[in-house]
């Protein structure tokens, strides 16, 4: 991409509206714009970015044998009347009436219409189990909506849905989705702490949240430091994490049984990213989700669901990656993998070198983002490190002559210069 032609409205000014680092750098750099309260627009570098993070979510779904659908974002009110939860769900909940007075509604999530599916069209234990999933704008009214992305009213959540015929089935699947998560937040480059939202309870439910740590989280979190000596070996598995305390503050007891001493305990703020939840037959038994089991009698599905908040997860890894200068994407999101700075646009020995480069890592099948435009260099290079893109090759006269360019990596700050080839053999080895 040509920085001269591509919508990428930067603002100098830093936002008033915006209280934390990763709203007012997604508005600075130009990937969001509100349109009413909670409520944002996409722009070309901000949808990079929540479409890498979508892909991520939806390899590691399907690596765990997930199936992937696509259920719509407005549901009918007696769905809900089924379970129980029209009612109960409150203000939160976007209601619409349609040009027939009936009661529809924009869903803010969706146990009842898969509950639905899969009862109309799973009869038998034969089927099972299954894990279904959707990728899918969701509404929700928040009372305070803020942060940006991070607690929006319209926002985008991958949520799967389990069944099963029996409790170590779900209990199976709820591990495997477990697993899952751990997979999909690592290849973020983030370490997401499961945290134990109902603990103790056996049999009945289960459920964890996954929690990145961040100083402006909104849940404050108490953790057996063990997670990190397992985090930093790359050895978090379930079995190891399932011993280990990890609760949000609501959960916080002092005197339960895995409480570490207080020299190993934690405390700090954290972002909800995920959530899984076990929860039997609350749906199937209300909405008569049934199939026949193995001898012939009716069996309720036992169920599980699992969340992942998409779009909160870009504003999330911003606030546990930037600098003053602006955004660090960790390479697995970040909208390009290359800038390329032209330090004299117009100059026709370094515009030929920029557009040699441009198009032979473009051809590589790297995304490049190239500052191609008629500014100052210092404009170029405070650009360049609010987007956040990893890698930037910056060309300049007196290099070119040399045959030299500089290579700069976002993260570590690291600068070298070196031959043109190298630099390009580096960028796509
Ligand atoms: P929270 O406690 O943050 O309101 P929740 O418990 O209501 O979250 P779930 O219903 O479990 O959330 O939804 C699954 C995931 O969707 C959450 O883990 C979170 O990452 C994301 N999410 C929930 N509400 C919002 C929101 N208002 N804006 C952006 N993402 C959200
Ligand atoms: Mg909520």
């Amino acid at each position: 991409m040509r920085l001269s032609a591509y919508f990428l409205p930067t603002l100098k000014e830093i936002p008033a509206e915006a209280q934390i680092a990763s709203h007012r750098l997604m508005l600075r750099s130009g990937m969001i714009r509100q349109s009413s309260a909670g409520i944002y627009s996409w722009l070309p570098l901000g949808l990079k970015v929540l479409r890498k993070i979508e892909t991520i979510v939806r390899e590691e779904q399907d690596r765990a044998g997930a199936q992937e659908l696509l259920m719509p974002t407005i549901q009918p009110a007696e769905l809900w009347r089924e379970s129980g939860r029209y009612d109960a769900y409150g203000k939160e909940m976007l209601r619409i009436v349609d040009r027939h007075d009936r009661e529809m509604l924009y869903g803010p999530t969706n146990e009842e219409l898969i509950t639905q599916i899969v009862r109309d069209n799973i009869r038998s234990y034969r089927d099972l189990p299954k894990i279904l999933y959707h990728i899918q704008w969701k509404f929700r009214d928040e009372v305070r909506p803020r942060f940006g992305v991070m607690r929006g009213r319209e926002f985008l959540m991958k949520d799967s849905y389990s069944f099963d015929i029996d409790y170590e089935g779900a209990r199976k699947s709820y591990e495997t989705m477990f697993t899952a998560y751990l997979k999909t937040f690592k290849r973020m480059g983030l370490t997401a702490i499961p945290m134990q939202a109902d603990p103790g309870a056996i049999g009945g439910n289960l459920s964890h949240e996954f929690h990145i740590l961040a100083e402006t989280g909104e849940s404050g979190v108490f953790y057996d430091v063990a997670y990190d000596e397992l985090a930093a070996r790359g050895d978090i598995d379930l079995d190891s994490l399932s011993r280990l305390y990890a609760v949000t503050d609501e959960k916080h007891d002092p005197n339960a049984a895995n409480v570490p001493p207080p020299d190993r305990l934690k405390t700090a703020r954290g972002i909800e990213v995920g959530h899984i939840f076990y929860f039997g037959t609350k749906y199937s038994k209300a909405m008569n989700a049934v199939v026949t089991g193995p001898d012939g009698a009716p069996v309720t599905l036992e169920m599980g669901s699992y969340g992942i908040g998409v779009s909160r997860l870009v504003g999330a890894i911003i606030e546990s990656s930037h600098d003053d200068r602006g955004i660090i994407w960790p390479e697995a999101v970040a909208p390009f993998a290359v800038g390329i700075i032209n330090l004299k646009s117009g100059d026709s020995r370094c515009d030929g070198v920029c557009e040699d480069v441009y198009r032979a890592l473009s051809d590589h099948g790297l995304e490049v983002l190239y500052d191609d435009r008629d500014e100052r260099a210092g404009v170029k290079f405070a650009d360049m490190d609010l987007i956040g893109v990893p890698w930037q090759l910056v060309v300049g006269p007196k290099g070119v002559a040399a045959g030299i360019v500089e290579l700069k990596n976002r993260y570590s700050g690291e600068k070298q210069e070196l031959s043109l080839e190298s630099a390009l053999a580096r960028l796509t080895a």
